[in-house]
Protein backbone atom coordinates (compact mmCIF):
# COMPACT_ATOMS: atom_id res chain seq x y z
CA UNK A 1 0.00 0.00 0.00
CA UNK A 2 1.48 3.23 -1.12
CA UNK A 3 1.34 6.45 1.33
CA UNK A 4 -0.02 9.54 0.04
CA UNK A 5 2.39 12.66 -0.11
CA UNK A 6 0.85 16.33 0.19
CA UNK A 7 3.40 18.33 -1.68
CA UNK A 8 3.50 22.53 -1.94
CA UNK A 9 5.36 24.07 -4.31
CA UNK A 10 5.66 28.00 -3.22
CA UNK A 11 7.37 28.82 -6.42
CA UNK A 12 8.81 32.45 -6.60
CA UNK A 13 6.21 33.42 -3.88
CA UNK A 14 6.68 35.44 -0.53
CA UNK A 15 9.35 36.75 1.40
CA UNK A 16 11.13 36.11 4.49
CA UNK A 17 8.29 37.09 6.94
CA UNK A 18 5.57 35.43 5.16
CA UNK A 19 7.50 32.35 5.23
CA UNK A 20 8.02 31.88 8.30
CA UNK A 21 4.41 32.44 8.42
CA UNK A 22 3.03 29.96 6.10
CA UNK A 23 5.46 27.86 7.81
CA UNK A 24 4.16 28.01 11.22
CA UNK A 25 0.62 27.72 9.89
CA UNK A 26 1.07 24.67 8.67
CA UNK A 27 3.21 23.24 11.61
CA UNK A 28 0.15 24.12 13.97
CA UNK A 29 -2.22 22.47 11.96
CA UNK A 30 -0.85 19.70 10.61
CA UNK A 31 -3.32 17.16 11.54
CA UNK A 32 -0.60 14.40 10.42
CA UNK A 33 -3.35 12.07 8.37
CA UNK A 34 -0.68 12.47 4.53
CA UNK A 35 2.98 12.96 4.43
CA UNK A 36 3.14 16.90 4.30
CA UNK A 37 6.07 18.54 2.28
CA UNK A 38 6.83 22.19 1.42
CA UNK A 39 9.12 23.86 -1.36
CA UNK A 40 9.82 27.04 -0.44
CA UNK A 41 12.20 29.50 -2.68
CA UNK A 42 15.70 28.67 -2.53
CA UNK A 43 16.83 31.39 -0.22
CA UNK A 44 14.63 30.11 2.83
CA UNK A 45 15.44 26.68 2.51
CA UNK A 46 18.01 26.93 5.35
CA UNK A 47 15.66 28.83 7.44
CA UNK A 48 12.54 26.57 6.76
CA UNK A 49 15.12 23.53 7.38
CA UNK A 50 15.77 25.00 10.92
CA UNK A 51 12.13 25.18 11.72
CA UNK A 52 10.85 21.87 10.62
CA UNK A 53 13.81 20.29 12.56
CA UNK A 54 11.64 18.70 14.87
CA UNK A 55 8.71 18.24 12.35
CA UNK A 56 7.12 15.60 10.52
CA UNK A 57 7.35 17.93 7.82
CA UNK A 58 9.59 17.70 5.06
CA UNK A 59 11.42 19.47 3.13
CA UNK A 60 12.14 20.33 -0.62
CA UNK A 61 13.60 22.47 -3.43
CA UNK A 62 12.18 23.83 -6.47
CA UNK A 63 15.51 22.62 -8.46
CA UNK A 64 18.63 20.56 -8.24
CA UNK A 65 21.91 20.91 -10.00
CA UNK A 66 22.59 17.96 -12.45
CA UNK A 67 26.61 18.98 -11.47
CA UNK A 68 28.06 17.52 -8.14
CA UNK A 69 29.65 20.77 -7.80
CA UNK A 70 31.47 23.90 -9.15
CA UNK A 71 31.21 26.59 -11.58
CA UNK A 72 27.73 26.34 -12.19
CA UNK A 73 26.44 30.01 -11.75
CA UNK A 74 22.92 30.29 -9.94
CA UNK A 75 22.50 26.17 -9.91
CA UNK A 76 22.27 25.03 -6.35
CA UNK A 77 23.73 21.24 -5.76
CA UNK A 78 22.45 18.18 -4.35
CA UNK A 79 24.63 17.47 -1.59
CA UNK A 80 24.15 21.61 -0.13
CA UNK A 81 20.03 20.73 -0.23
CA UNK A 82 20.82 17.65 2.09
CA UNK A 83 22.86 20.21 4.37
CA UNK A 84 19.26 22.42 4.31
CA UNK A 85 17.56 19.30 5.19
CA UNK A 86 15.87 18.89 2.01
CA UNK A 87 14.23 15.06 1.43
CA UNK A 88 12.69 16.20 -1.73
CA UNK A 89 13.41 18.35 -5.04
CA UNK A 90 11.24 18.88 -7.95
CA UNK A 91 13.15 18.05 -11.29
CA UNK A 92 11.71 19.48 -15.14
CA UNK A 93 8.53 21.47 -13.53
CA UNK A 94 6.83 22.59 -16.47
CA UNK A 95 7.63 26.24 -15.57
CA UNK A 96 11.27 25.40 -15.94
CA UNK A 97 11.13 23.18 -19.00
CA UNK A 98 8.99 25.92 -20.74
CA UNK A 99 10.10 29.43 -19.45
CA UNK A 100 14.21 27.89 -19.00
CA UNK A 101 14.02 25.83 -21.61
CA UNK A 102 15.30 22.46 -19.78
CA UNK A 103 15.36 19.29 -22.13
CA UNK A 104 14.22 16.02 -21.46
CA UNK A 105 17.88 15.04 -20.94
CA UNK A 106 18.58 18.11 -18.58
CA UNK A 107 15.70 17.13 -16.22
CA UNK A 108 16.82 13.16 -16.45
CA UNK A 109 20.32 14.49 -15.44
CA UNK A 110 18.68 16.59 -12.50
CA UNK A 111 17.02 13.35 -11.73
CA UNK A 112 20.39 11.84 -11.56
CA UNK A 113 22.28 13.59 -9.21
CA UNK A 114 19.55 14.05 -6.77
CA UNK A 115 19.34 10.44 -6.72
CA UNK A 116 22.97 10.09 -6.31
CA UNK A 117 23.08 12.33 -3.48
CA UNK A 118 19.90 10.85 -1.25
CA UNK A 119 17.70 13.66 -2.40
CA UNK A 120 14.08 12.08 -3.39
CA UNK A 121 13.19 13.58 -7.33
CA UNK A 122 10.18 14.69 -7.75
CA UNK A 123 9.92 14.41 -12.08
CA UNK A 124 7.07 16.71 -13.08
CA UNK A 125 5.55 15.67 -16.45
CA UNK A 126 2.46 16.33 -18.39
CA UNK A 127 1.29 17.47 -21.65
CA UNK A 128 0.46 20.67 -22.91
CA UNK A 129 -3.35 21.80 -24.30
CA UNK A 130 -2.35 21.76 -28.05
CA UNK A 131 -0.55 18.00 -27.23
CA UNK A 132 -3.56 16.81 -26.02
CA UNK A 133 -6.03 18.14 -28.19
CA UNK A 134 -3.29 16.55 -30.92
CA UNK A 135 -3.71 13.15 -28.63
CA UNK A 136 -0.44 12.64 -28.22
CA UNK A 137 -0.50 13.19 -23.88
CA UNK A 138 0.95 9.45 -23.86
CA UNK A 139 3.56 9.61 -25.86
CA UNK A 140 4.85 12.85 -24.18
CA UNK A 141 4.82 11.49 -21.01
CA UNK A 142 6.19 8.41 -22.22
CA UNK A 143 9.27 10.45 -23.54
CA UNK A 144 9.96 12.58 -20.35
CA UNK A 145 9.99 9.55 -18.47
CA UNK A 146 12.06 7.28 -21.21
CA UNK A 147 14.55 10.15 -20.74
CA UNK A 148 14.84 9.16 -16.91
CA UNK A 149 14.91 5.25 -17.43
CA UNK A 150 17.45 5.70 -20.62
CA UNK A 151 20.24 7.61 -18.71
CA UNK A 152 19.52 6.10 -15.11
CA UNK A 153 17.55 2.97 -15.73
CA UNK A 154 14.50 1.73 -14.41
CA UNK A 155 15.65 1.29 -11.14
CA UNK A 156 16.60 4.95 -10.42
CA UNK A 157 12.59 5.39 -10.33
CA UNK A 158 12.23 3.37 -7.30
CA UNK A 159 14.13 5.92 -5.44
CA UNK A 160 12.27 8.57 -7.32
CA UNK A 161 8.20 10.19 -6.83
CA UNK A 162 6.80 11.39 -10.54
CA UNK A 163 4.26 14.41 -10.59
CA UNK A 164 1.70 14.17 -13.54
CA UNK A 165 1.12 17.61 -14.06
CA UNK A 166 -0.61 18.94 -17.05
CA UNK A 167 0.35 21.67 -18.36
CA UNK A 168 -2.88 23.50 -19.18
CA UNK A 169 -4.47 22.49 -15.52
CA UNK A 170 -1.16 24.61 -14.05
CA UNK A 171 -2.02 27.91 -12.15
CA UNK A 172 -5.44 28.05 -14.53
CA UNK A 173 -7.87 26.84 -12.19
CA UNK A 174 -8.44 24.49 -15.03
CA UNK A 175 -7.90 20.86 -13.32
CA UNK A 176 -7.94 17.80 -15.25
CA UNK A 177 -11.27 15.32 -14.31
CA UNK A 178 -10.55 12.56 -11.69
CA UNK A 179 -10.55 10.33 -14.49
CA UNK A 180 -8.51 12.42 -17.14
CA UNK A 181 -5.77 12.14 -14.11
CA UNK A 182 -6.46 8.79 -13.16
CA UNK A 183 -6.23 7.44 -17.02
CA UNK A 184 -3.01 8.94 -17.48
CA UNK A 185 -1.52 7.67 -13.66
CA UNK A 186 -2.52 4.05 -14.55
CA UNK A 187 -0.82 4.68 -18.12
CA UNK A 188 2.52 5.96 -16.24
CA UNK A 189 2.32 2.66 -14.10
CA UNK A 190 1.24 0.67 -16.47
CA UNK A 191 4.38 1.57 -18.63
CA UNK A 192 6.71 1.52 -15.71
CA UNK A 193 5.19 -2.21 -14.73
CA UNK A 194 6.37 -3.76 -17.88
CA UNK A 195 9.67 -3.34 -17.39
CA UNK A 196 9.65 -3.50 -13.53
CA UNK A 197 6.78 -4.55 -11.50
CA UNK A 198 7.90 -3.73 -8.00
CA UNK A 199 8.87 -0.19 -8.81
CA UNK A 200 5.59 0.12 -10.44
CA UNK A 201 3.81 -1.40 -7.43
CA UNK A 202 6.06 1.28 -5.39
CA UNK A 203 6.28 4.61 -7.21
CA UNK A 204 4.13 7.49 -5.64
CA UNK A 205 2.50 8.97 -8.48
CA UNK A 206 1.09 12.68 -7.38
CA UNK A 207 -1.38 14.96 -9.56
CA UNK A 208 -0.79 18.52 -9.82
CA UNK A 209 -2.61 21.37 -11.70
CA UNK A 210 -5.07 23.79 -10.12
CA UNK A 211 -5.88 21.23 -7.22
CA UNK A 212 -7.96 22.47 -4.26
CA UNK A 213 -9.78 22.53 -0.80
CA UNK A 214 -13.18 21.67 -3.47
CA UNK A 215 -11.28 19.01 -5.47
CA UNK A 216 -8.94 17.31 -3.65
CA UNK A 217 -10.61 14.59 -2.21
CA UNK A 218 -11.84 13.52 -5.75
CA UNK A 219 -8.77 13.13 -7.25
CA UNK A 220 -7.24 11.41 -4.18
CA UNK A 221 -9.44 8.61 -4.56
CA UNK A 222 -8.89 7.52 -7.41
CA UNK A 223 -6.97 4.53 -7.35
CA UNK A 224 -3.48 5.69 -8.94
CA UNK A 225 -3.36 8.87 -7.65
CA UNK A 226 -1.00 8.82 -4.40
CA UNK A 227 -1.11 12.75 -3.84
CA UNK A 228 -0.83 15.77 -4.82
CA UNK A 229 1.69 18.84 -5.74
CA UNK A 230 -0.12 21.65 -5.32
CA UNK A 231 1.06 25.18 -6.37
CA UNK A 232 -1.08 28.22 -5.68
CA UNK A 233 -3.64 26.26 -2.68
CA UNK A 234 -0.32 26.07 -0.58
CA UNK A 235 -0.08 29.23 -0.77
CA UNK A 236 -2.47 29.07 2.16
CA UNK A 237 -2.10 27.22 5.22
CA UNK A 238 -5.75 26.65 5.78
CA UNK A 239 -6.53 25.67 2.02
CA UNK A 240 -3.18 22.81 2.28
CA UNK A 241 -4.11 21.55 5.33
CA UNK A 242 -7.44 20.83 4.00
CA UNK A 243 -6.46 19.35 0.92
CA UNK A 244 -4.04 17.00 3.13
CA UNK A 245 -7.06 16.12 5.38
CA UNK A 246 -9.15 15.02 1.84
CA UNK A 247 -6.66 12.11 1.72
C1 LIG B 1 2.36 23.45 -9.77
O1 LIG B 1 2.94 24.51 -9.99
O2 LIG B 1 3.01 22.41 -9.68
C2 LIG B 1 0.92 23.49 -9.64
C3 LIG B 1 0.27 22.36 -9.64
O3 LIG B 1 0.32 24.73 -9.55
P1 LIG B 1 -1.24 25.02 -9.30
O4 LIG B 1 -1.69 24.13 -8.17
O5 LIG B 1 -1.28 26.47 -8.93
O6 LIG B 1 -1.94 24.71 -10.57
Amino acid sequence: MRSSLIAGNWKMNGNLQSVVELVEGIKAGNAGKAELAIFPPAVFLMKVGGMLAESEIALGAQNVCDQEAGAFTGEIAASMLRECGCRYALAGHSERRSLYQETDQLVAARCAMAVASGIIPILCVGETLQEREQGITEDVVARQIDAVINLSGIASLGQAIIAYEPVWAIGTGKVATPDQAQEVHAFIRGKLARLNADVAEKVQILYGGSMNPSNAAELLSQADIDGGLIGGASLKADDFLTIAQAV
